[in-house]
């Protein structure tokens, strides 16, 4: 096992275990709800800033959601690692409130 072997902590956001490192993205990405870490010079501190914050972060709830509501598109972008759009913003508020649900998307499967 290599010292670059990091273990990636599941995603705040959707409790998916399906993280990686993406390359193109400089982050650590989320391939479920599409979250993205900080953006980072290099892979391993992608994966390190990825780890801090989702260690930081409770896993999402209906609470959370109903609370985010109330974010204007730009604070809710900068808060999920968004790029800054609001069509962004209602698919992911939407993606989220699916996951709660216990729907999944079979597209994207
Ligand atoms: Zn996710």
């Amino acid at each position: 096992m290599s010292a670059k072997t990091t273990e990636l902590k599941p995603c705040p956001f959707c409790g998916s275990g399906n993280v990686r490192y993406k390359e193109a993205e400089h982050a650590v990405v989320c391939a479920r709800c599409k979250a993205r870490g900080s953006i980072a010079p290099d892979e391993e501190m992608a994966i390190r800033m990825w780890d801090e914050r989702a260690g930081e972060l409770k896993p999402d709830s209906w609470e959370k959601l109903e609370e985010d509501v109330n974010l204007g598109c730009r604070d809710y972008c900068e808060k999920y690692r968004l790029e800054e759009c609001d069509y962004n913003m209602r698919v992911h508020m939407l993606d989220r409130a699916k996951k709660l649900a216990g729907i999944e998307d079979e597209a994207q499967r």
